[in-house]
């Protein structure tokens, strides 16, 4: 039995079509209002999810505020140049080993939040993205699926001025911003998918479909990036794991976000993200470069 985990205005919350669950509530408490904590019992959480049907929901999704399924994971990752037509559009070699940077975890913000921008070369970069179960260290490729304890969908927001600014490159602050890490709607564990290793994935902004791809044509795919990472960190339940963007980011042609934008970002199976961009002030150290 698979199960939805979402953060419902900071209480952990299990999801069946359109309404959801308390999670402390259904389970009488043996859970509490952490879904960072919950992610340390998922056969726990399987259990629950197959009586669903019998339980009274606790609301409707559509009327309340929907938060980041995980809210402070020890570390958030991110793989640069993971699928062909991306690391082709960006001029790069095929990367041969995984180009991996952080995000700050301050970034992670919710399905609906507002991405605040500073500048006019912010842009967006669809992602799937792995949340981590079980622990680990030194992981193997043929069991790393089961350290995952569920897959959701993100947005990488980069601000490409302040990303490509200091020579050479440091992508981490660039995609650090507070709110450049819209995650969610919820965490679907790997079971709940038909095919996890190949889902369709697409960014619109307003009304125009930017990206569309599918995630079986990442290079590095998940258990190759989680053995990669895990040899050199230890892999913490709730971590974070942004997996690469495909082609169709807007540096290419210079089609930045603007005040007023929606970027809509969905993927097969896990649900949309739809995010408000809103201009405030200006980043003062780096439009003086
Ligand atoms: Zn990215």
């Amino acid at each position: 039995m698979s199960f939805k985990l979402a953060n419902i205005v900071g209480r952990a919350a299990l999801i069946d079509g359109e309404n959801y669950y308390d999670l402390e509530t259904i389970s009488n408490g043996d859970f509490d209002e952490d879904t960072s904590s919950a992610l340390n019992n998922l056969e726990g959480l399987k259990k629950l999810s197959s009586g669903l049907s019998e339980a009274e929901p606790t609301g409707s999704l559509k009327d309340v505020r929907i938060d980041a399924p995980v809210s402070a994971p020890k570390n958030c990752f991110a793989v640069g140049l993971n699928y062909r037509n991306h690391a082709e559009e960006a001029g790069m070699d095929i990367p041969v080993v995984p180009m991996i940077f952080t995000k700050h975890t301050t970034c992670l913000v919710g399905p609906n939040s507002d991405i605040e921008m500073r500048s006019d070369h912010v842009d967006y970069e669809a992602e799937l993205v792995v949340v981590i179960g079980k622990p680990g260290k030194d992981i193997n490729k043929d069991n790393a699926w089961d350290h995952v304890a569920g897959l959701c969908i993100g947005q990488d927001i980069s601000d490409r001025k302040v990303q490509f600014s200091s020579k050479p490159p440091q992508f981490n602050l660039g995609k650090s911003f507070d709110t450049f890490g819209p995650i969610g709607p919820y965490l679907v564990s790997p079971d709940g998918l038909k095919d996890k290793q190949s889902l369709q994935i697409e960014c619109k902004v307003n009304e125009e479909i930017r990206q569309k791809d599918n995630t079986n044509d990442l290079i590095f795919d998940i258990p190759s990036i989680i053995s990669y990472l895990s040899e050199i960190v230890t892999l913490n339940t709730g971590d974070v794991i942004f997996t690469g963007t495909p082609g169709g980011v807007g540096v290419m042609e210079g089609k930045f976000l603007k005040e007023g934008d929606i970027v809509t970002t969905s993927i097969k199976g896990l649900g949309v993200l739809k995010n408000t961009c809103k201009r405030i002030s200006n980043h003062s150290n780096v439009d003086k470069s």
